[in-house]
């Protein structure tokens, strides 16, 4: 019975065009990976600024390794608390101006450990209908009411945050939109936060180590300040190169944080390989002005030469560029004849996305250079030429 149905399931997900394949990588994360012996470049990752392989990185990879160890041997509260996480932690806080920091295994992690430490069943969550998978599981596990405004609509929000009777009110939004690129108003949304007295979550995913001043990331592109209100998530595997998460605010959040929250309690902590590594990422994140400005160059010329092509390009400044197709198949499809070209670009589907909004997810890094920027300028260009 149950295995007929998981057949029925795939088969229906195959018939979807809705499938997921894995590729295994047989080259470290760059701009260019090697797939089954065939080298093409990467417009897949994350990795903003092109850290994941950075020397430096490996370097206090290795040194970390010989230092302490590859395990931390126990969760945080135990005895898995080296000196390297203490260290990110600080380093961390200092980093975004924020009174401290909690470092977790993962940023789905983290998302899982604010709003149902902070909220439950007599209060609600106010949430961006386009907000990451994470962010909604959060506020499911929070068992508190999830009231779930359109996107970016700041009238809608103001309307729901004064309808609501809730004890508790907690304001959840991605800072970057991870399949869009867009910002979310956050200085707009935090005005709201303070006239309706509630908290404000920003999943600051895609916008560490990228955007504002020194990369510290969306709040400081804003220039917002601390807030006991105002919560900040980043993650370390994207822009920062490596994995991991941390939440930073007001000390007395980030202490009943590390008290309560099951998803940072209840698991291992990192290899203090990782948080060794993170710190020399943050020293060049940092220093990274040159970084950053190379990889607003691309986004401005890809941007341009995207201009006039049949599919939309959605309206992003950042370095997630979405082109959208609609249907499943043909966003696959396009996906393919690019991969045969040798661009790797990946095809988002739902419910990744919502249904007819199929697209490709070009995401730029510091670590491409120009020509192959032009390189898939030109290959979209003659897709859309040779369409059937
Ligand atoms: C990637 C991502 C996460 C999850 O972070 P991981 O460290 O990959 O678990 C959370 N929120 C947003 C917006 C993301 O893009």
């Amino acid at each position: 019975m149950i295995w007929d149905e998981l057949e029925t399931g795939l088969a229906q997900l195959a018939a979807a065009g809705l499938l997921r394949r894995r590729r295994t990588l047989d080259a470290p994360c760059g701009p260019e990976a090697v797939i089954e012996g065939r080298r093409v470049v990467a417009f897949c990752s994350n990795d903003y600024l092109g850290l994941a392989n950075h020397p430096a990185l490996v370097a206090a990879a290795r040194e970390a390794a010989q230092r302490w160890g590859v395990g931390s041997g126990a969760s945080h509260a135990v005895s898995g608390h080296l000196r390297p996480h203490a260290e990110l932690e600080e380093r961390l806080a200092a980093f975004v101006g924020r009174e401290r920091a909690l470092y977790f295994t993962t940023g789905y992690m983290a998302n899982l450990a604010v709003a149902p430490t902070l909220v439950g069943r007599d209060d609600a969550i106010f949430a961006d209908k386009l907000n990451h998978a994470s962010l909604i599981d959060a506020a499911l596990l929070a068992r508190a009411e999830h009231v779930r405004y359109p996107h970016c609509d700041l009238d809608a929000l103001a309307r729901r945050l004064e309808q609501s009777r809730a004890r508790r009110k907690l304001i959840l939004t991605d800072a970057v939109f991870s399949m869009d690129g867009d910002l979310a108003p956050l200085p707009e949304l935090f005005a709201l936060a303070e006239r309706f007295d509630a908290w404000l979550v920003v999943d600051d995913a895609h916008g560490f180590g990228v955007l504002g001043p020194g990369g510290r990331g969306s709040l400081a592109h804003f220039d917002l300040p601390p807030s006991p209100r105002l919560i900040l998530m980043g993650t370390l595997g994207k822009a920062a190169g490596v994995s991991g998460a941390f939440v930073a605010g007001d000390q007395r959040v980030i202490e009943w944080l590390m008290q309560r929250a099951r998803s940072y309690i209840f698991t291992t902590a990192s290899s203090p390989i990782l948080a060794a590594a993170l710190l020399a990422s943050l020293e060049l994140i940092a220093a990274g002005d040159e970084r950053r400005a190379h990889l607003q160059r691309l986004i401005l010329r890809l941007r341009e030469g995207l201009r006039d092509l049949p599919w939309r390009l959605l309206p992003s400044p950042t370095a997630i560029q979405p082109l959208l197709i609609g249907g499943n198949e043909a966003a696959v499809q396009l996906a393919g004849r690019l991969f045969e070209r040798g661009l790797w670009v990946p095809a988002i589907r739902p419910p990744t996305v919502p249904a007819g909004t199929a697209r490709l997810r070009i995401s730029l890094s510091a670590a491409h250079d120009e020509s192959q920027i032009e390189d898939l300028i030109a290959a979209l260009h003659d897709c859309a030429d040779h369409r059937d």
